[in-house]
Order: C-alpha cells, then sequence, then structure tokens
C-alpha cells in the first residue's frame, strides 16, 4: 500500500478548512470533491488530506502515475487502509 494512504489515514498532513466545492483557492485551486474519498480537496495536483490522493484529473480507468495506481484500486487500498487504522486504534 502507498504510504501516502496510511498517513493521510491517520491523520499526518493535518487539516484544513476548505470553503464549499467549486470555490477558487490559493490562485492555482478549486474546491472539488475528492474522487476517493468524497470529501473536500483541491484540484490541480494537490493531495488530498483524508486519502493521500494526488489529484491529477484523469478518468476513472487511467493508470495514475502519480498515485501508482487507478482511481478503483486506490479506493480500494484507502478502504484497507481505514480498516487497518481502525485495528490499530487502542
Ligand atoms: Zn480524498
Amino acid at each position: 500500500m502507498k504510504e501516502s494512504i496510511y498517513a493521510a489515514v491517520c491523520g499526518e498532513y493535518g487539516k484544513r478548512v476548505l470553503p464549499p466545492v467549486g470555490t477558487a483557492y490559493d490562485e492555482d485551486y478549486t474546491v472539488i470533491v475528492c474522487p476517493i474519498c468524497q470529501r473536500k480537496t483541491l484540484d490541480n495536483y494537490d493531495i488530498c488530506r483524508h486519502c493521500g490522493w494526488e489529484y491529477d484529473g484523469f478518468p476513472e480507468d487511467h493508470y495514475s502515475a502519480a498515485n501508482g495506481s487507478t482511481l478503483a484500486d486506490y479506493r480500494e487500498q484507502y478502504k484497507q487502509a481505514l480498516k487497518e487504522r481502525k485495528g490499530h486504534d487502542v
């Protein structure tokens, strides 16, 4: 599993409060819904704080080199990371 998924799931990227979906952010970004975790993130190769997905805008079945998997595969890995994290919670 990609380490960034686990880091994100564990909150290692920290938190940030984003404005509503569709709002421009920091000049280069727009707030979007993450294709993996369905939470708010940014487009333009930003890394989602919740799941670690680097948004590259490719369609569902495209292999994303930046993320080392397709969206579908990454979603599975994300689910797995959530499960594992639960297992480790004290
Ligand atoms: Zn996400």
